[in-house]
């Protein structure tokens, strides 16, 4: 017995035209979407347009919709990832397909864009996909600033001079996790935020301080982001420099301009206060590091996180 295959080569040039058409055909008008299509657009259509149309009908068969036969955006089957076909026709004469973004696509560039909301420098990327339903809420301490925390992100919705924390504790006990948390929800609501780990801030502006332009931009971004965050004040090595040139400044204009600030720290308002009076040198300058503790003050609250070392 001939194979299928034998007896289509054995078959003329418009025969096997004639059976490739009517296999397509079969299986397009098989196709329930396509079944719909034809049936929306049966007023202007005609077989030449039926007829021209049938490869893109086919190709339409052949792609993923609505992601159903791929199992992520990584593995998409379709022949441009992450776009799916829609039939359309076009000016009542042509069938022709439409090639969008997919769901998981349209997902993925949502989520970079949040991402994108979120500038960071320092924080480990573990600790930036932290969210607020996962902060640990398993003492009765640890619930009461969650509430802190969502009534400021409550508030901050209708009011953009919202008070930030400055959130002091132990080693390992969740308060960067606490700063990402929130900057992630803001994210959400299309706030942009910065998480600066502050010792490595101070240290980049440092390498950068001959370029004038790239000290400026640096030092800008942190003045006007709209919610900044440093994290492990206190932790950097305390010049004059420092303290007056760069966190002072950030804080005046944050201070004016009522900007939501966050800060987390080992030390305590009293033990920071030590910090920014005493530089390398030894000297003592106890009005400079008030008047940072001042604003520190004017643009935060103060929460004391009391727990167990979460480290591994
Ligand atoms: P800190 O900044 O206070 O030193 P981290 O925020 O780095 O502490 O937290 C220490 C570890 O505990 C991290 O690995 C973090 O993933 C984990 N962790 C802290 N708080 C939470 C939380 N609420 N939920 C889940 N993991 C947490
Ligand atoms: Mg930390």
């Amino acid at each position: 017995m001939k194979s299928i295959k034998d007896a289509l080569n054995q078959m003329s040039y418009p025969k096997r035209m004639e059976e490739q058409y009517e296999k397509f055909k079969d299986i397009v008008l098989n196709d329930p979407d396509i079944k719909v299509f034809l049936d929306q657009n049966r007023p202007f259509l005609n077989r030449k347009i039926f007829d021209s149309g049938l490869l893109k009908m086919y190709e339409y068969h052949t792609q993923s919709k609505e992601c159903a036969n791929c199992p992520s955006l990584s593995e998409c089957v379709n022949m441009v990832p992450g776009y799916h076909p829609q039939l359309v026709l076009k000016n009542k004469q042509s069938i022709e397909l439409d090639y969008q973004q997919c769901p998981s696509k349209v997902l993925a560039e949502i989520q970079k864009e949040k991402k994108n909301k979120i500038k960071s420098v320092y924080i480990p990327s573990n600790l930036l996909n932290a969210t607020f339903m996962d902060i640990y809420e398993d003492d009765e301490y640890r619930y009461q600033i969650k509430q802190q925390i969502w009534s400021f992100l409550k508030s901050y919705k209708s009011n953009k001079n919202t008070k930030g924390f400055y959130i002091h504790g132990g080693f390992g006990v969740g308060k960067t996790y606490i700063l990402c948390a929130i900057a992630n929800e803001l994210a959400e609501e299309n706030t942009e935020s910065m998480i600066m780990y502050f010792p490595e801030f101070i240290r980049e502006l440092k390498s950068v301080m001959s370029n004038e332009g790239a000290f400026n931009n640096k030092l800008e971004a942190a003045k006007k982001v709209p919610v900044l965050m440093f994290d492990d004040i206190g932790a950097e090595s305390m010049t004059s420099w420092m303290r007056d040139e760069i966190l002072g400044p950030i804080l005046q204009y944050r201070m004016l301009e009522k900007l939501p600030t966050f800060f987390t720290s080992n030390l305590n308002l009293d033990e920071l206060l030590r910090h920014y009076t005493y530089s390398q040198k030894g000297e003592e300058e106890g009005i400079k590091a008030k008047r940072i503790l001042e604003r520190v003050k004017f643009l935060t609250e103060e929460i004391e996180l009391v727990d167990i070392n979460r480290r591994n």
